[in-house]
């Protein structure tokens, strides 16, 4: 049982939402855009549900991006800030949240290509980290290191996307540190050391690849499973007192199953999460989420296999951001407010 301390610790989590425009296939079958945004990067959406504009509906994030907001406007908005948190010893989490198709792995991915060390305009969030970390820590006197982890939990199994054994599964166990602050060990997870931006792109790539393969043997498994994308940073400090200390700062970049495996069959439907119906990891993540905002005495961290890897990544002194991705098309629109209502309620 883990109980989480709320009294001195503020909610440090942002919400921000990111639409695409309307894909080939949404053209195609003339399905109209039912949602509209105030510029490139503003604070609110508009969902038209019905004829008239007095059934639409209006939310409010910490940001919203239309369709014209590119890869380098979501990176400075919403990640560099984080970065900053990450080396100043904070554990942070990005979350791509949202349906299947709306952009999760080309805003946490995107495209991947380079190994000459130059980014493409559609590199996504973890191509960009790499290289703006590695800016940062070179022109940086302090000596550093960094080590990047990366696996995949489907049907609450982990794999390790960088191990050479395939098949090997990980085992995760608590570490017993502190009340309400303890990590999660995962058993033989593979932690490899890079020395530039580029060794840890190549490890996305290849982990990317692997999970490739296994998609196609496995139709859901895209869909259905999670990836998990660390990247930790130790830096070498010195106290005004001369003493020295290693900073160290997480930063988990997540790759969430697509939203639509837990709305279909109830958002808070726990039996059918148990009868492998919905996705657990999912369902937990959100409940989690809301207990941090709520303050509640008790964070359900155990109650998945997400949550517990992610367990010293929330709550505490931590920073959390979710970037929830939506079609702008009606054949979407319910999947749509559903997750605009999960984003919502995480604020
Ligand atoms: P998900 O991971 O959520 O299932 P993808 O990231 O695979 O979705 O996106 C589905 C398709 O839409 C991909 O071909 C991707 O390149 C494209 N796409 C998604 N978001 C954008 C965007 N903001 N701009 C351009 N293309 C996008
Ligand atoms: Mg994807």
């Amino acid at each position: 049982e883990y109980d989480h301390d709320g009294s001195s610790e503020e909610t440090n989590i942002h919400v921000v939402v990111r639409c695409r425009g309307r894909n080939e296939r949404e053209v195609r079958e003339n399905s109209g855009v039912v949602l509209s945004t105030t510029g490139v990067k503003g604070k609110s959406i508009e969902l038209s549900m019905g004829a008239s504009a007095l059934s639409n509906k209006t939310y409010y994030f910490d940001k919203v991006f239309s369709p014209a907001a590119d890869q380098s406007i979501v990176y400075d908005e919403v990640v560099a800030p984080v970065l900053e948190e990450m080396l100043a010893g904070y554990n942070c989490t990005i979350f791509a949240y949202g349906q299947t198709g709306t952009g999760k792995t080309y805003t946490m991915s995107g495209d991947m290509s380079d190994t000459l060390g130059l980014l493409s305009d559609s590199a996504g969030i973890i191509p960009r980290v790499l290289h703006h970390l590695f800016n940062k820590l070179e022109g940086d006197a302090a000596e550093s290191s960094v080590k990047c982890s990366f696996i995949e939990l489907y049907n609450e199994e982990l794999r390790d996307l960088l191990s050479l054994d395939d098949s090997a599964k990980l085992k995760m166990f608590e570490d017993g540190g502190r009340k309400g602050h303890s990590a999660t060990i995962v058993q033989g997870m593979e932690e490899s050391h890079i020395k530039n931006a580029i060794e840890g792109i190549k490890l996305l790539q290849d982990g990317s690849h692997k999970r490739q393969v296994a998609a196609t043997k496995c139709n859901d498994l895209s869909s259905r499973s999670h990836t998990v994308f660390t990247i930790t940073a130790y830096v070498k400090r010195t106290t005004e007192d001369g003493e020295d200390f290693v900073s160290a700062g997480k930063l988990n970049l997540v790759d969430l199953a697509g939203s639509e495996n837990i709305q279909r069959s109830g958002a808070e439907n726990k039996r059918a999460a148990e009868a492998g119906l919905i996705n657990k990891s999912l369902l937990t993540l959100g409940r989690v989420i809301n207990a941090l905002v709520d303050k509640s005495s008790h964070i359900p961290y155990r109650e998945s296999k997400l949550t517990r890897l992610l367990q010293d990544s929330l709550g505490g002194r931590t920073k959390t951001c979710i970037i929830a991705t939506v079609s702008p098309a009606k054949s979407n629109l319910e999947e749509t407010i559903s997750t605009l209502d999960y984003a919502f309620r995480a604020k």
